[in-house]
């Protein structure tokens, strides 16, 4: 068995996992006063290399853009 292949396959599995419920999580975001969600463009860097995420998102305006950034703040803690 390849040990290594089967790490790097895991740690591929759990990026893809997450990146799919930040994505969940952005674009559940609505905005009431525009009728808008906000949507995830891309998400940047990998959590099995630096556990840094940078997520590129848009919104219609300021105010759903703090709330996807509260979500996101709620789920690191
Ligand atoms: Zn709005």
């Amino acid at each position: 068995m390849d040990t290594k292949k089967f790490m790097r396959e895991l740690k591929q599995r759990a990026d893809a996992q997450i990146k799919d419920q930040v994505r969940e999580l952005i674009e559940s975001q609505y905005c009431p006063v525009h009728g808008r969600f906000a949507s995830l463009n891309q998400i940047h860097g990998h959590l099995s290399n630096d556990a840094t995420l940078e997520f590129d998102f848009d919104t219609c305006c300021e105010e759903l853009q703090a709330k996807v950034r509260q979500g996101l703040d709620g789920q690191a803690q």
